[in-house]
């Protein structure tokens, strides 16, 4: 929305204090003398210590925890530096409505859907992490960012990728897209060993440093099953056009085939600030301190076939696009459900498919979504949906 890059880009940051947000900020830090940019609002939800640091650090407007009962906390940490404190879902909507040109939207789960929806209706460009958002409101989500007026530009680093791939104005040669998937830590692994791997291995991604839910969701590969919805939406092809292949190395970030058959790719080392650089300063690139790649060192490049029967997910995200609908809300809402019982030691890792899939299946009969309340009350059912789907795994084992 800035065109005169010497004005400040006044920017929010929704989730300033996971992994995202902190990567965020330290662009921010990196492009200072280049880019003014110019910090609304950050928002957090339990580490208020890092919340309040950071808004001081970036002499932010205005800190919100989501979580209420930190307010207090919150409120004394920033005592006396004059920035604006508020808490819970009207703090996170005061947040989103401020008037950044620019909202990362880098909360994780569906918890980010309402403030992002709200900063795209006022017309903020969203540079959006936070894929939830396109997998449970889909359609909506596109539709609420165009009347809104403002810009969609993707922060996943595959999204990155493409949207960087398909920029020549090319779409009418579009044949389709490659989404790469790492394979994460049980790329190599049986069911049996799958059956009964702890959060602490899950988590250990080989090449990526994210949040947990991320990390665990790309040891099942439900991330990369979220990845594939987000896709969909983002760039409006068809399910049939969109392919993942497994590719160990994490260095293709992901690629698009036109109808010539050449094979756009986009390559970087696994650091999330080149895309998050991109997405902030879209269309010109950053100046960026990141690792460079030395393709001597790297020798090679591995791709393989994914097992979508070692990895359900795959199955699953096919199934939520060819059915439509709140498929994906239900996807998601089931998932994150799950996600919580695995880290919770109350089901085994294989169990979180088993979860979704089952609620999938009890909620195929319910049609598309007209308005964010249907995708609101579809992803509530579908929690509640997965929570007795868990007791009942619960109980059987
Ligand atoms: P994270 O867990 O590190 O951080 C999540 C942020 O959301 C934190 O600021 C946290 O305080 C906030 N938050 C947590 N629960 C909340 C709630 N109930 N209400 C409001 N705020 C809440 O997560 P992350 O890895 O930074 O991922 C953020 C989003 O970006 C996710 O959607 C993820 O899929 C996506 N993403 C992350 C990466 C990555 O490298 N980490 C890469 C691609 C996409
Ligand atoms: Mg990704």
């Amino acid at each position: 929305m800035t065109s005169d890059s010497k004005a400040p880009r006044r920017l929010t940051i929704l989730g300033s204090t996971g992994s995202i947000g902190c990567n965020t900020l330290d662009v921010v830090e990196q492009l200072r003398a280049d880019e003014n940019f110019e910090v609304v609002a950050l928002t957090g939800h339990g580490n208020i210590a890092l919340l309040a640091n950071q808004a001081r650090q970036h002499r932010a407007q205005l800190a919100v925890t989501s979580d209420e009962r930190h307010y207090q906390a919150l409120k004394d940490a920033l005592a006396g530096s004059g920035i604006e404190v508020a808490a819970g879902r009207s703090g996170l909507l005061e947040a989103a409505t401020r008037d950044a040109d620019t909202v990362m939207a880098a909360i994780v789960g569906t918890a980010g859907l309402a403030p992002t929806l709200a900063a795209a209706a006022r017309g903020a460009d969203i540079a959006l992490a936070n894929k939830e958002c396109l997998v449970s409101a889909g359609d909506l989500f596109v539709s609420a960012v165009r009347q809104g007026g403002g810009r969609l530009i993707p922060v996943d680093s595959e999204h990155s990728a493409i949207f960087q791939c398909l920029e020549a104005d090319q779409r009418h040669a579009l044949e389709r897209i490659v989404l790469t998937a790492s394979g994460g830590p049980f790329r190599t692994y049986s069911r049996e060993q799958m059956a009964n791997v702890t959060v602490e291995t899950a988590r250990s991604h080989p090449n990526w440093s994210m949040g947990l839910k991320i990390s665990v969701g790309s040891a099942s590969m439900f991330n990369k099953a979220l990845e594939m919805i987000e896709a969909k939406h983002l760039f409006d092809v068809r399910p049939d056009q969109i392919e993942v292949i497994v590719h160990p190395q994490s260095i293709v970030h992901s690629m698009v085939g036109y109808s010539d058959g050449s094979v756009i790719a986009q390559l970087g080392s696994p650091d999330m600030r080149t895309a998050i650089g991109y997405a902030l300063t879209h269309p010109r690139r950053p100046a960026l301190n990141v690792e460079r790649l030395d393709f001597a060192k790297l020798a090679r490049l591995d791709f393989e076939a994914p097992d979508a029967v070692r990895f359900p997910a795959l199955r699953l995200a096919r199934t939520a696009l060819e059915r439509g609908g709140l498929q994906g809300a239900v996807m998601n809402a089931a998932e994150e459900t799950a996600f919580q019982a695995f880290c919770d030691s109350r089901i085994g890792f294989l169990a979180m498919a088993d979860v979704a899939e089952a609620v999938m299946d009890e909620m195929v009969g319910h049609g598309a979504a007209l308005t964010i309340e249907d995708v609101f009350h579809a992803d509530a059912e579908a929690r509640q949906r997965a929570t007795d789907v868990v007791s009942r795994i619960e109980k059987a084992a």
